[in-house]
């Protein structure tokens, strides 16, 4: 859709497929921009459907009038996944429902627009928790499982795609189809992961876990990254070791001269990790065991949470965002998922390409090997870790050399291997770059692409595959 949208166009979408358009400028505003705030579309309205009928409807109008579609949550992501080159946003958020949990296949049927906070709020009193959860429980499911989705439970149970027993998607010619990871093995290895270019997830059934009420977190310092991702490693098998957190931080020593001979801040780098173990009961005994074997430096704090108390413990540092101001702010976020020698082998020379301004709190924690959908890429051999720079915030001033500074990592990351996360900063890829993302999975995505959306309806300002 190149043409200005014709009122008559817009009416009759309206009329078939039972649907408001917000074409209000404070909507179009919304749907054109993202949290990452580095790039910008043209949105023509926002559709806000509340049935996967209406969503048939739409993409079958979209086709017919070769009209772009590009399917959005929260708008959380920083790419311009989300955001339409030109055409409109599919505002998921309406299929929000959440089914009473199956408690013989431990799961439960969700809408793509719940959020992980309203899955929380219904499943934890049940004592009940998806087996992944992000650290942002504001992010729509949906949105969180077309990226991937890593969160604390990840290095004993890998991303919350791993968790996903079946899926409903509407493809782009407007079909219905019933995917999971041993029925339409196609649409599921595209759609989950898929960043919204193959089809809408419409529902969505996840895995479930029990979990204790309580949660008792160990923060440990280690002098070296080497021993923290070691200690890592050894937690991984630990029984008790249910959560996971790894973490660069910074020490500013003063200004010494670079290479180029400018004065830049001397930082000195430790690495802090969250080891946290579930519990029955408050203060029960020591989980000293947990730790037994490790090599920190020093355990620096231990605190006991209530599980809700604990997959919330976020909220306040997103809360100071809001109140600074820094949530508004451009974030050029850059996460890659790394093999263990290779983290082991380039994060420190990283660590020395990132300008000061970047902050800390660089996560580094271990992801486990589950089966994966193909659009989730890793590299070709684990163990793996998943490295994340994400600042607060970039004033305007500072987005150039932080811009430059990123670009630079990014590259050397993904010259050895490493895989990006779909969800950040990832430049304009061009072909090239999606060819060797996926590398073999390449051409079968390719031809997934034209196989569910052969008319291309689905379209965001990030290129696809
Ligand atoms: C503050 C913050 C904290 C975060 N924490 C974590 C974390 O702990 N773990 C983690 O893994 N990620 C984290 N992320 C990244 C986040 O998971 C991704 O950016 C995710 O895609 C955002 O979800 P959303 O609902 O905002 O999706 P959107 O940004 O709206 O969409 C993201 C992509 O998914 C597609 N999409 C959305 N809904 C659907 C659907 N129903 N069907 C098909 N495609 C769809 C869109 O087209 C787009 O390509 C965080 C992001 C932020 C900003």
């Amino acid at each position: 859709m190149n043409e200005p949208i014709a009122s008559e166009v817009l009416s009759t979408l309206e009329h078939e497929a039972f649907v408001a358009i917000d074409t209000s400028e404070a909507g179009i505003a919304a749907a054109s921009r993202d949290f990452g705030g580095l790039c910008k579309g043209i949105a023509r309205g926002s559709i806000r459907p509340t049935s996967v009928e209406q969503i048939q409807r739409i993409v079958r109008f979209a086709n017919d009038r070769s009209i772009h579609l590009t399917v959005r949550g929260q708008g959380m992501s920083q790419s311009g996944q989300s955001i339409p080159r030109d055409g409109f946003s599919l505002d998921v958020t309406g299929l929000a429902e959440i089914g009473k949990p199956d408690m013989t296949r431990m799961s439960v049927t969700t809408g793509p627009g719940a959020t992980w906070r309203g899955l929380l709020e219904r499943l934890l009193p049940a004592g009940l928790i998806p087996s992944v959860v992000p650290l942002c429980l504001d992010l729509s499911v949906g949105g969180t499982l077309s990226a991937g989705g890593f969160g604390s439970t990840s290095h004993r149970l890998g991303p919350a795609v791993s968790h996903v027993l079946s899926a409903e998607v509407v493809t782009g010619e407007g079909t219905r189809r019933i995917c999971g990871p041993d029925r339409e093995r196609e649409t599921f290895d595209a759609v989950l992961g898929g960043l919204g270019h193959y089809g809408v997830i419409t529902s969505v059934e996840l895995g479930l876990r029990r979990v204790p009420p309580r949660v008792r977190t160990h923060y440990l310092v280690y002098d070296d990254m080497k021993t923290m991702l070691e200690d890592q490693l050894v937690l991984s098998s630990v029984e008790g070791a249910a959560h996971l957190e790894g973490f660069c931080a910074s020490t500013v020593l003063g200004m010494r001269k670079n290479a180029s001979g400018r004065r830049q801040p001397l930082v000195k780098w430790s690495f802090g990790l969250h080891v946290s173990e579930e519990l029955e009961q408050a203060s029960e005994p020591s989980g000293a065991s947990v730790l037994s074997g490790l090599r920190h430096a020093a355990r620096v704090h231990v605190e006991e949470d209530t599980s809700l108390e604990f997959a919330s413990r976020y909220d306040a540092r997103f809360a100071a965002m809001r109140l600074t101001g820094a949530w508004n702010l451009p974030h050029p976020w850059l996460e890659c998922i790394l093999s263990l020698p290779d983290t082991i082998g380039i994060v420190p020379e990283v660590l020395e390409m990132l300008p000061a301004f970047l902050g800390d709190g660089h996560r580094l924690t271990l992801l486990a090997d589950t089966a994966r959908p193909t659009s989730l890429a890793f590299p070709s051999r684990g163990p793996y870790v998943s490295f994340a720079i994400l600042p607060m915030g970039i004033p305007e001033p500072l987005l150039r050399p932080a811009l430059e500074a990123l670009r630079a990592v990014h590259a050397r990351l993904v010259a050895v291997g490493g895989k990006r996360y779909l969800s950040g900063w990832l430049f304009e890829p061009d072909d090239n770059d999606w060819r060797h993302h996926h590398n073999a999975a390449h051409v079968g995505l390719r031809a997934a692409k034209v196989g569910f959306d052969p008319r291309g309806v689905f379209e965001s300002l990030l290129t696809s595959p």
